[in-house]
């Protein structure tokens, strides 16, 4: 049995108070409709609440990472530097949530335990870890794709006498690391963001990589106010920009294959996009970069000979060069000084593809050749990512089905926006749609844009309930699969495929067919009323 409301059933539950969730609240008050914003964390920020970690910052210019919904706000934000960090980011984020009075719609520290399907009465019955139930006809997740932790699967973790502190949920008092032996593991974005602070604070570093990540320098600097005044007086003209770009970031695209040009030249085009400090330069510069390992080689190799070029020693450097999959297939890392802290005396790394990791002690780390000794350990060991979060959830759908059964081979949805027996369920930035290989505030704002047109609709045509049919659905996996099967990325083992966590399917989630496509058949499907989408106007069983 579901479990049953005890409070006013609202027209419309949110699950998360992070960049996705504030906008869909926002444009859902737009609406005129009831809402309720459940929210873990005890303020606004998802991701940018929890991982406060030293050295977090974003890896997309602040100018394009922020929303573009109202002309005023974009405005009225000032960006104190090219990259922001962490703080600047969520100080812009609570801004949002002052300005447009989104508190007090958003409970906090509250977490969504379950969410039941009950068609007779058509809502969904949510309960928190708070003991707290409430009924609702929509629902839409705004969880993040980068929110649920992984565990750091290594044994004895619990052993260690010194504290653990993991970059996804830093303390937000911060940590002094003065004087102290600090042991990282994991050299993702997280790791390759913070080894470099951590470095400088702490009395000596010692790494643990398993697998080396490509990682280019941001060439991170304050934003020039001439330049910040300029962009913003031609805001709008950016935005239509970003739109029309694969990824939703505004970089200048090649059309020639990287094995027809001149090697020189193809040399001095990467070495453009080392300087400009984008991350997805490089990977535009020639689009079979993504396509062709031959291409895609041409770049690997620029990368391993910067990498042999900054680190002094030639044995850490080949340790830290990334070799195995290709180029880009693992999320391209942008870096403040990474590859130069191994310079430093008081820095070392180990590899653990040569001697792995045995267990925690309570000193320190044992590896198969040596234990090493720690006042304190951080982990930045990564995400369940894209599904993660919505599979902690709870949900289950029509006739009691739980989306990990639905789930169990891999995601599958419509458009990454809904999936076939979950009515009345919407996901934003959900497997299936360019999330996370995009710039993920564009996406977000699309979908919210697209789901509060949709709720629009429906009410405006008086229907009770919209989920994909089964067959729209299973076209749309084969799309998404077919699309990333003629790229290079799925032979990684990334984080984007699911091979992170042990167990789970191995399926390529995001949608790789560029945002612009993705766009405009999202705004197809809803101009021909909803194609693919089963509409029912029953609001009380046959
Ligand atoms: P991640 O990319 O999944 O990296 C996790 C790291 O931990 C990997 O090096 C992984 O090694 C290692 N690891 C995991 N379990 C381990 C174990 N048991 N023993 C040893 N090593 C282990 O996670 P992340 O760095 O948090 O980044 C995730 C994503 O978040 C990024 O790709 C990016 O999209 C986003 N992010 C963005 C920013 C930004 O915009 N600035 C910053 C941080 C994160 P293997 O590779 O061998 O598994």
């Amino acid at each position: 049995m579901p479990p049953t409301a005890d409070r006013e059933p609202v027209d419309v539950v949110i699950v998360g108070a992070g960049l996705a969730g504030l906008y869909m609240l926002h444009r859902v008050r737009g609406l005129g409709l009831t809402v309720r914003v459940f929210e873990a964390g005890d303020d606004v920020g998802g991701t940018w609440y929890w991982n406060r970690y030293p050295g977090a910052r974003c890896d997309v210019p602040s100018l394009e990472y922020s929303y573009s919904f109202d002309p005023e706000l974009e405005q009225e934000w000032e960006w104190s530097e090219r990259y922001a960090t962490q703080p600047e980011i969520l100080r812009y984020i609570e801004h949002v949530a002052d300005r447009y009075d989104l508190r007090r719609d958003i409970t906090f520290g509250t977490r969504v335990v379950s969410a039941v399907r009950d068609d007779e009465a058509n809502s969904w019955r949510i309960a928190t870890d708070t003991g707290e139930q409430v009924a609702c006809t929509w629902l839409v997740t705004a969880a993040g794709c980068l929110s649920a932790p992984k565990p750091p699967e290594i044994p004895g973790v619990e052993t260690f006498a010194g504290p653990i502190w993991s970059t996804s949920n830093w303390p937000a008092d911060g940590v002094d690391l003065t004087g102290l032996r600090v042991g990282v593991v994991g050299t993702g974005s997280s790791g390759i963001q913070s080894i470099p602070v951590i470095a400088e604070q702490a009395a000596s570093l010692t790494v643990f990589q398993r697998t080396p990540n490509y990682s280019l320098p941001a060439r991170n600097a304050p934003l020039d106010p001439e330049y910040q005044r300029e962009w913003k007086a031609r805001y709008r003209e950016h935005r239509a920009a970003v739109l029309q770009m694969r990824t939703g970031i505004l970089i200048e695209r090649g059309t020639q294959s990287a094995l027809a040009v001149d090697p020189d030249e193809r040399t001095r085009r990467f070495e453009h996009c080392w300087d400009t400090g984008l991350f997805a330069c490089i990977p535009a510069s020639y689009p079979d970069i993504t396509t062709d390992l031959a291409a895609n080689e041409t770049a690997a190799e620029f990368v391993r000979a910067k990498i042999r070029a900054t680190v002094r020693d030639p044995e850490v450097a080949e340790a830290l060069t990334p070799r195995g999959y290709p180029f880009g297939t693992k999320r391209i890392c942008l870096d403040s000084g990474y590859y130069e802290t191994f310079n430093r005396d008081t820095v070392s790394l180990v590899d653990l593809r040569r001697t792995p990791i045995v267990e925690v002690t309570p000193r320190g780390i044992r590896t198969t050749e040596a234990e090493h000794e720690f006042d304190a350990l951080v982990f930045a060991t990564g995400f369940d990512a894209v599904t993660g979060p919505l599979l902690r959830m709870g949900i289950r759908g029509r006739d009691g089905v739980d989306l990990r059964e639905r789930w169990a081979d891999g995601p599958r949805s419509y458009l990454g926006l809904q999936v076939a027996g979950f009515p009345n369920l919407f996901t934003i930035t959900g497997p299936g749609s360019p999330s996370v290989v995009s710039n993920v505030i564009v996406s977000i704002e699309q979908h919210v844009d697209w789901i509060a047109e949709c709720l629009r609709y429906l009410r405006e045509h008086d229907i009770a309930t919209i989920e994909p049919d089964l067959d729209a659905e299973d076209a749309w996996v084969q799309h998404v699969h077919d699309v990333a099967a003629l790229t290079l990325y799925p032979q990684a083992p990334s984080w984007f495929v699911g091979a992170n966590v042990p167990g789970k399917p191995r399926v390529f989630m995001p949608y790789l067919g560029g945002v612009p496509a993705y766009r405009q058949r999202c705004a197809e499907v809803a101009a021909a009323g909803y194609n693919g989408f089963r509409l029912d106007r029953r609001t009380v069983p046959a």
